[in-house]
């Protein structure tokens, strides 16, 4: 990887880090417990549905930001950007989509 593909990957992550941390922040606004006690029955089933429904959404962004802000912390290691199973270089269009990537796609499978 060139430092000018390290660089510019390291923009995407804070970029993507953003914009997760405004998601997550927005998912923990709505997935928060309402008083259910005035809505009728099946207000009541759409807002359970929902809810089940935006926790999962706030489970990944949650897991995607981790994941990203490791990859932060790793980029400048030598090894980042090489497959961890079988040490190949992973290709940077993938890094570049999936800045978390550990493995290359092959392995990754
Ligand atoms: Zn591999």
């Amino acid at each position: 990887m060139t430092d000018a593909q390290r660089t510019t990957l390291k923009n995407k992550i804070r970029a993507e880090l953003e914009r997760l941390a405004r998601d997550i922040r927005a998912l923990e606004e709505i997935t928060r417990p309402v008083g259910n006690e005035d809505m009728d029955d099946i207000t009541r089933m759409d807002s359970i549905i929902n809810q089940g429904v935006n926790s999962t959404a706030l489970a990944a962004a949650r897991n995607r930001l981790a994941g990203l802000e490791y990859a932060l912390k790793r980029i400048q290691d030598p090894e980042f950007g090489y497959c961890l199973e079988c040490g190949e270089e992973i290709p940077f269009a993938r890094l570049l989509a999936m800045p978390e990537a550990a493995y290359c796609v092959h392995c990754a499978r």
